[in-house]
């Protein structure tokens, strides 16, 4: 039996087809995690919120509360556990919706377990990572700093906190100041995808960061709008 090498090796499964369910328990079992079942959305959300999993199978099409619905009361409540949606064939606008309310990952339906496996593995790496920066705490001037470790932005005597993809963006707009970052790069970098259909989600989580880190989100200083391409950070030392 393969122990996957992370601490939390939890997998929720919310997935109302019994076959399914159990036949992603079965699969997730032989490669040592240890699984639950939530039938539908409300069982989901408590066993997502109690029993902390590492990871979250969701998929969107559940009687009574959707899975879309319950992704974004977890991510209200601050819940950032790793979920990876499961949408059905041709529905590109539940993928932007999933993403957009803070999914990390999604396999549309049917996948191969193989993938689906590859890609839960690959999404609970990258939430045990650490955010890969020298410092855990950076300055922005003398007006804002993010702290990675706790994944919060402080400014003006306020804690802002940051969802995952915040810190990674934020992240990786730092590692690359002063340079031009298309939404493409953030895409293939951070989330890891080559094609998305729209590129909304990277510009709506920029306006997300620019609240927490900006004194004047409108006019941005840290995080300059590049005209048709992307972002690009002001280099840390100056504004
Ligand atoms: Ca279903």
């Amino acid at each position: 039996m393969n122990k996957p090498e992370h601490e939390n090796a939890r997998v929720l499964v919310v997935e109302d087809e019994p076959q399914m369910a159990e036949g992603l328990r079965f699969n997730f079992e032989l490669e040592g995690y240890e699984v639950r079942i939530a039938p539908d959305g409300e069982s989901g959300l408590a066993e997502a919120r109690a029993w902390a999993p590492g990871v979250v199978i969701l998929d969107l099409m559940l009687p009574g509360l959707g899975g879309l619905e319950v992704l974004r009361i977890l991510r209200k409540e601050g819940v950032w556990t790793p979920v990876v949606i499961l949408t059905a064939k041709n529905q590109e606008a539940d993928v932007v919706a999933g993403l957009e309310a803070g999914a990390d990952d999604y396999v549309p339906k049917p996948f191969s377990l193989a993938e689906l496996l590859a890609r839960v593995r690959a999404v609970v790496r990258r939430s045990n990572q650490t955010l890969g920066l020298e410092q855990d705490v950076i300055a922005l001037g003398s007006t804002a700093e993010v702290d990675f470790r706790k994944y919060e932005v402080r400014r003006g005597g306020k804690a802002y906190p940051l969802s995952r993809f915040e810190a990674e963006i934020l992240r990786y707009l730092i590692s690359r100041q002063g340079e031009v970052v298309s939404r493409e790069e953030f895409l293939r970098d951070v989330w890891g995808y080559s094609i998305l259909p729209t590129t909304r989600t990277v510009d709506n989580h920029v306006a997300r960061i620019r609240k927490k880190v900006e004194e004047s989100p409108d006019q941005p200083v840290w995080i300059q709008t590049v005209h048709g391409i992307g972002y690009r950070m002001s280099e840390l030392g100056k504004p």
